[in-house]
């Protein structure tokens, strides 16, 4: 409730539409509102409950200016009916003025219990005889210090000049049983008190079914356009070596010291299948933490190198790069490829050298970080074009990846975070996606612990008795979202804090300041064992591969999102070791840090935890969005309205076959400003 403020004269549509964000006519349209205020009737003062929000025309029985427990005006007003208070804590002499004894107004406002009668605090206060209102009054969301008022005008304007015709045929419409979108316009800015207020503010009246349908139709549309886009650009058909040529897949499974999990196979198979079509695979291979994706990686690459192609594989920091070229390199040397690492430390004569091998073809495996895309590597033929850690990656560096290429190469993300399948389809529609669902044998569960802080020195204990046992431990620091410095900080001093404590541990200290290549002498010496502890910041966040700890703990882990717990967590649980993770936490926890742990404590399955996630913070933050810029819906919730998401999937699909044209006017009422990420 606000004071009393000098009305602003005008502010043009233009303006309006500035200060909210927003950039065409169409977008006002659209900028329905949250709520409504019913100031159609008057209703008797007895009628009026606490927590209504009602209109009642009264006439001022005694009005004073108290002073305790502060200064306020207090009035107090009766119809037939009965009286009610009236309150404001702020107010103008004008004010005063209005609430003399036996003036006549129309108030609005909230009702709520006072300490004796009903009240409203800061009620509006309008002449009596001004008509009423024929519409529910909307509120809207506001931006920038807009008034209600000047945003009504500017919608109500936008309304005016801008046509709300069918760009769709009805004919579509109405085997769907929804209303028509003018219709669906007015009654959302406009409806008459003969509407159903409930639905109308739950958003499940009809006329907001339309509008969500609209918005999943427009979605719908421009995934598949972009899919269309995809499957209309050339890609290379990479094939697997006619018999009795052993290919080169065959070659290394033949060699590795474990047989493909079913899942594996599987997805491999889909893959190796994308990439005999003459158009660009899309790819995502996702599986939980240790579920086995880097081998499938290489046994597509291989397919690239055997049809003459080049693959490169990206990984969003230099660590993960360097192990996953271990890997890729020592697979590479049982088959007798040349793979390569590009990295920042590289001198200057060797990354010659090693870009010149890119360019010419020596190099048949391209290890690297976003360098690779971001440095205008040459490649003599990229066939294959692999992202590990995919949703770590910004949408456009992977485009810009695909455009290296005259002709596209094919494309593998992996990701060990799982994305729900209705919010796949929703948003992913032009990704096809492989899960590996199933973990390498002979694993162990992880035992998740949560353990308050005030209790550090019983961990303590128990690490050492873990190095004791010949085990290695993760001791991770906590994330400061805010400061970079202050969380180096913090590592330093849990680094020193654990020498003291544990005189005779082997204790390493990487974090993100590090320069590369001391971070990799320090994830090397613990890999090779010759360290025990490892104090890390979240740099260790994903793909390292140290089977042989069994041990992490995690401390601050409310400051942690529920994906990044999952994700740091399945860092152990890799070897034959039974694997414990201690989430230490402070108290207070906060409701979301608590539903996160209790999370963390009941499930290691990464599909259930996404679930969580989701259900914790929303798509929108669950996809990045921000940081990927895709545009995700305003108004259609892709759980509850998953429905229409199939119908909306259904219509997209006929309206692109055969009326492309309305496909195109559809979009542009709803997506004038697509972007390009989504031929991504
Ligand atoms: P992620 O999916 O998290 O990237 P990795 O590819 O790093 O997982 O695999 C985790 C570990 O499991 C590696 O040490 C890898 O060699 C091993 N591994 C992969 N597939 C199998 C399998 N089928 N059987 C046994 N171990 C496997
Ligand atoms: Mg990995």
């Amino acid at each position: 409730m606000s004071s009393p403020k000098k009305a602003t004269k005008t502010t043009s549509s233009a303006s309006v539409l500035t200060r909210l964000g927003l950039t065409s006519q169409m977008d006002l349209v659209l900028h329905f509102p949250l709520r409504y205020e019913d100031e159609t009737r008057v209703m008797p003062i007895a009628r009026a409950r606490a927590g209504q929000s009602v209109q009642i025309e009264a006439e001022v029985t005694h009005s004073e200016v108290l002073f305790r427990p502060r200064r306020q005006l207090v009035a107090t007003v009766r119809d037939d009916s009965g009286q009610i208070q009236l309150r404001w804590l702020n107010f103008y002499p004008s004010q005063r003025e209005q609430m003399q004894s036996g003036k006549r107004w129309r108030i609005r406002g909230e009702v709520r219990h006072g300490f004796h009668t009903l009240e409203m605090v800061h009620p509006k206060v309008s002449v009596c005889n001004a008509p009423l209102s024929t519409t529910l009054t909307a509120i809207y969301p506001s931006a920038d210090g807009l008034g209600q008022k000047q945003i009504a005008n500017a919608v109500r304007k936008a309304i005016d000049s801008t046509t709300l015709d069918e760009v769709v045929s009805a004919e579509f419409y109405e085997p769907l049983g929804l209303m028509p979108f003018a219709r669906a316009v007015h009654i959302l800015h406009a409806p008459t008190p003969a509407e159903n207020l409930d639905a109308l503010e739950s958003r499940t009246h009809p006329a907001w079914v339309r509008v969500k349908f609209d918005e999943l139709l427009a979605q719908q549309l421009s995934l598949a356009t972009a899919r269309y886009a995809r499957h209309h650009r050339q890609a290379i058909p990479l094939k697997a070596p006619v018999p009795p040529q052993v290919s080169l897949t065959e070659q290394l499974m033949a060699q590795l010291a474990f047989t493909l999990t079913n899942a594996q196979t599987r997805c491999l198979d889909q893959i190796h299948h994308d990439m005999t079509l003459n158009y660009p695979m899309h790819r995502l291979l996702q599986g939980d933490v240790g579920s086995g994706k880097t081998i499938v990686a290489m046994l597509a690459a291989l397919r690239a190198v055997e049809n003459g192609k080049q693959a490169a594989i990206m990984a969003p920091t230099e660590i993960l790069s360097e192990q996953l070229f271990q890997k890729f390199h020592q697979w590479s040397e049982l088959v007798g490829l040349r793979c390569v690492w590009l990295y920042g430390a590289l001198g200057a004569r060797q990354k010659r050298e090693t870009l010149a091998q890119i360019a010419n073809g020596e190099a048949h495996l391209i290890v690297g970080t976003q360098a690779l895309i971001q440095q205008g590597v040459a490649f003599h033929d990229l066939g294959l074009a692999i992202i590990d850690e995919q949703h770590r990656f910004g949408v456009m560096q992977r485009l810009t990846l695909s455009e290296k290429a005259n002709i596209f190469p094919h494309q593998l993300s992996m990701s060990a975070t799982p994305i729900p399948r209705t919010l796949a389809m929703t948003f992913f529609a032009d990704l096809d996606v492989s899960v590996i669902d199933e973990r390498p044998p002979g694993r162990t569960p992880i035992v998740t612990k949560l353990i308050n802080q005030a209790r550090r020195d019983e961990v303590i204990a128990g690490i050492s008795n873990a190095i004791e046992e010949g085990g290695q431990i993760y001791w991770v620091c906590p994330l400061i979202e805010e400061s970079e410095t202050l969380e180096l900080q913090t590592a330093t001093l849990a680094f020193e804090m654990l020498q003291e404590a544990l005189p005779h541990v082997r204790i390493g200290l990487v974090h993100g300041r590090l320069p590369a290549a001391q971070k990799s002498e320090v994830m090397r010496a613990f890999a090779e064992h010759e360290l025990d502890l490892l104090v890390t910041t979240t740099v260790i966040e994903v793909g390292v591969d140290v089977p042989n700890a069994a041990l992490m703990v995690i401390e601050d882990a409310q400051r942690f999102g529920l994906a990044q717990l999952h994700q740091l967590r399945g860092r152990v649980g890799r070897g034959e070791r039974a694997s414990i993770c201690v989430l230490m936490f402070e108290e207070p926890l906060s409701k979301i840090a608590r539903e996160r742990l209790r999370a963390m404590y009941e499930t290691d399955d990464g599909f259930k935890i996404a679930e969580r996630d989701l259900q914790l913070r929303g798509p929108g933050e669950f996809l990045g969005a921000r940081q990927s810029g895709l545009a995700l819906l305003r108004f259609a919730d892709y759980q509850a309205d998953a429905y229409w998401v199939e119908q909306a999937r259904a219509l997209a699909t006929k309206l692109l076959e055969n009326h492309p044209e309305s496909a195109q006017a559809h979009l542009d009422r709803w997506m004038p400003n697509r972007h390009s990420y989504l031929n991504g």
